[in-house]
């Protein structure tokens, strides 16, 4: 009987350092899972260091090795989308590049899905003890928010990495959508999961590339992509302050009729035009929001442009 594939995916950007110690060690876990067979998907996404002179070079001498290299920085989200939807394996797995997914828990993950039959083997964390203070706090507060507003569901502290079944991967090649939010795609697509709390090591090398206002743009993505409810949100308070000026209208008129009329109150006016003013320009960038999303969504430009692969070697 021919043996089992798992393709690893892992996206890559300005990755010199880590690389080579994360090949080092995926090669020892496949070497370790005799019954299985191995396909490593490496995503250059424009990387501006010698991360694609690696990859040729373990492509050249390693079968296994395959890359694609972007045109251009796509961003972490592409590099998933171009890794899974090019992989052939019956399995895969996304991985970070940094060693914070551990390539030794692949076999555990194997072995899970093997014994007990789940679609998916999927690492979480219930304490980001990695993450400073701000990050910590906000991620909680995200999490929160999101819970409350998605009917997707999503696991706090959930990273992206995570095994497989070839069924789960064609769903989520499937949702060919440009606006992308993993995260949330994996919960749209269900599937049974295993999740498994680990606490993921620190960076093994080399910097983080998600800043807090990179990871606030995303967090952003992710409301616009998996929930509509800021837009119910606005149109209800809309209303709510439609019927509170109806009633001031008519109390207003009311009290003309039965006191004369005294021209008072133009201080407290204003505020009210300012305030409103400003709960409307609110609403209106809400709506932009989703506006600019669908028509990223209407253009269907392409997710990533790949520059060169493993068979232009
Ligand atoms: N990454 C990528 N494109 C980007 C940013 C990140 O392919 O534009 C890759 C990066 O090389 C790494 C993974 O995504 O393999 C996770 O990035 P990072 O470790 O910087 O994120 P963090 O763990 O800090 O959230
Ligand atoms: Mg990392």
């Amino acid at each position: 009987m021919a043996k089992e594939k798992i393709s690893i995916v892992v996206p890559c950007y300005n990755e010199e350092e880590a690389l080579p110690l994360f090949y080092k060690e995926i090669c020892k876990v496949a070497k370790d899972m005799k019954t299985v067979d191995f396909e490593f998907l490496f995503i250059n996404d424009g990387s501006k260091d010698r991360t694609l002179e690696l990859l040729k070079e373990y492509a050249k001498k390693d079968k296994r090795v395959r890359f694609i290299s972007f045109s251009r920085n796509f961003g972490k989200e592409a590099g998933m989308y171009a890794g899974l939807s090019n992989v052939v394996g019956d399995y895969a797995a996304i991985m970070d590049v940094d060693m914070q997914d551990p390539p030794e828990m692949i076999k555990v993950m194997y072995k899970l899905i093997q014994d007990e039959g789940y679609d998916c083997v999927a690492l979480y964390t219930k304490s980001h003890d990695d993450y400073g203070f701000i990050r910590k706090f906000l991620t909680s507060c995200w999490y929160k928010l999101i819970g409350a507003i998605s009917s997707i569901k999503q696991v706090p502290g959930a990273r992206d990495f995570r095994l497989m079944k070839r069924r789960m991967v064609d769903s989520i090649v499937d949702m060919g959508e440009y606006n992308r939010y993993i995260k949330g795609i994996f919960g749209y697509v269900g599937f049974e999961t295993k999740w498994i709390d680990y606490r993921s090591p620190d960076r093994v090398a080399g910097k983080s590339k998600y800043s807090l206002i990179k990871l606030f743009k995303y967090a952003m993505e992710g409301i616009v992509a998996f929930s509509t409810t800021p837009l119910v949100i606005s149109a209800f308070i809309g209303i709510i302050f439609c019927l509170i000026a109806f009633i001031a209208i008519v109390a207003i008129i009311v009290k003309t009729l039965v006191y004369g009329d005294p021209v008072s109150g133009w201080p407290s006016l204003a505020c009210i035009i300012i305030f409103m003013g400003g709960i409307q320009l609110f609403f209106f960038g809400i709506m932009g929001m989703y506006l600019s999303k669908t028509y990223l969504e209407v253009k269907k430009r392409p997710i990533y442009i790949s520059k060169e692969t493993e068979k232009d070697l």
